[in-house]
């Protein structure tokens, strides 16, 4: 039985298309009721005579910012992206990669439209003339969901057919980087570009381009229908807004927690129905490993863009993971690494081969810190993207704060 299955060049181009019809799709609002309960009106009304800086003013008011991990105000990329002439396009970062991160699925196998009508008001704000969706792979159902209402959107003439392209993402951590993700929709390798000049003036094919992450979008829909009070109204120490928290490590209930911007991780593992009987807290990973590790005794810092930074980590995509007394800070620490030097698109070489000693080093049975740390200042001085850059995030903050592990 030596059948040999040749691969004809149509035979991989069917492979490559196959759609994966056996996802579980679970229920979700679909166009007919989200039109029945007001959805797409406001988007209607705009597009009839709304004033797009007035929405601008709307999301400021709001507070809201970007959701994918670098906080920029969202409104404001609008002004940029406008002042280069058209034609301009829109691109949503839906890649969701950052480990521990699930919030953008989370809100698309619920209310697809929301999001969707939040992107076409962003695309209306810029005079888009296309939008690009830039999916993960690894979500069958939000793929089949996607495809099934845009058709239905197109269906009901609320969308020109082709304005909207969903792409599927090819399972690369560095294409929901924003530039190397322009570069995956072209059809090229997801390599990050150098900056300036920057996507908002030279952005897909060229042209302007406006990137929001997909939970940017589902909160814009909800601001310009409900007000910008729908974040701003929600206070907490000092902070305004909410915040999608993507809870998982070794709490009773991981998942997708809503909670006010100001939180803490207590507050957070509260929510999450406290620890998992017989562990007892002790580290937590504040935004993705980029974000690297804190230890329990800063469970009370408010979790936010910039209170973070003076701990030397970030919010990012706020994907918390938590760690107990059953786990090493050190072990963890190593696992970011080698997440990293995986997906390092080996672009550069600070990053591309300092990746790759710095798991070396943290291999040993102590770690050499002098050196560590030298080359944590290479990497975060001279590495093209974020991912270089942040990759010391977790040598550094495990050298500090689990000084007896390492
Ligand atoms: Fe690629 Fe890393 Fe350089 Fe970014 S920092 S461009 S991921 S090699």
């Amino acid at each position: 039985h030596n059948h040999i299955d040749h691969a004809t060049p149509e035979k991989v181009l069917a492979a490559i298309h196959k759609q994966d019809t056996h996802a579980h799709i679970p229920s979700y609002e679909t166009l007919e009721t989200y039109r029945a309960e007001g959805g797409y009106a406001e988007l209607l009304k705009l597009r009839e005579s709304g004033d797009w800086e007035a929405v601008q003013a709307q999301v400021a008011a709001s507070g809201l910012r970007g959701l994918g991990g670098a906080g920029f105000p969202s409104g404001r990329k609008w002004g940029f992206v406008r002042a280069h002439p058209g034609p301009r396009y829109m691109a949503v970062n839906g890649d969701e990669g950052e480990p521990g991160t699930f919030k953008d699925r989370h809100y698309l196998e619920r209310q697809p439209h929301v999001f969707l009508e939040g992107m076409l008001i962003a695309a209306w704000a810029v005079e888009a003339e296309r939008c690009f969706i830039y999916m993960r792979d690894e979500y069958p159902a939000v793929l089949e969901i996607l495809r099934r209402e845009i058709a239905a959107l197109e269906g009901a003439g609320i969308v020109d057919t082709g304005f909207i392209e969903l792409r599927r993402g090819a399972g690369a951590y560095i294409c929901g980087e924003e530039s190397a993700m322009l570069e995956s929709i072209e059809g090229k390798r997801g390599l990050p570009r150098h900056r300036p000049p920057f996507v908002a003036e030279v952005g897909l094919f060229g042209r302007p381009t406006l990137v929001h992450n997909v939970e940017t979008l589902y909160w814009l829909s909800k601001i310009v229908r409900h007000g910008p009070e729908v974040l701003s109204g929600t206070e907490k120490n000092g902070r305004k807004g909410l915040r999608s928290f993507s809870v998982s490590g070794r709490v009773k209930r991981p998942g997708v927690h809503l909670l006010p911007a100001g939180s803490t991780m207590q507050d957070i593992i509260e929510a999450a129905g406290g620890m998992l009987d017989g562990h007892t807290f002790k580290a937590y990973q504040p935004g993705g490993p980029s974000a690297g590790l804190l230890p329990a005794s800063m469970a009370d810092i408010p979790m936010d863009f910039d209170m973070l930074q003076k701990y030397g980590t970030f919010i990012g995509s706020a994907a918390i993971v938590v760690l107990s007394d059953r786990d090493s800070a050190r072990a963890a620490a190593l696992n970011m690494l080698r997440f990293f030097e995986d997906e390092s698109c080996g672009q550069c070489t600070p990053c591309r081969v300092g990746c790759g000693k710095a798991v070396k080093l943290m291999q040993a049975d102590r770690w050499d810190t002098g050196l560590l740390e030298e080359l944590c200042q290479t990497m975060a001085d001279a590495s093209i993207c974020g991912l270089g850059q942040a990759a010391p995030n977790p040598i550094r903050l495990t050298m500090k704060h689990f000084p007896d592990e390492v």
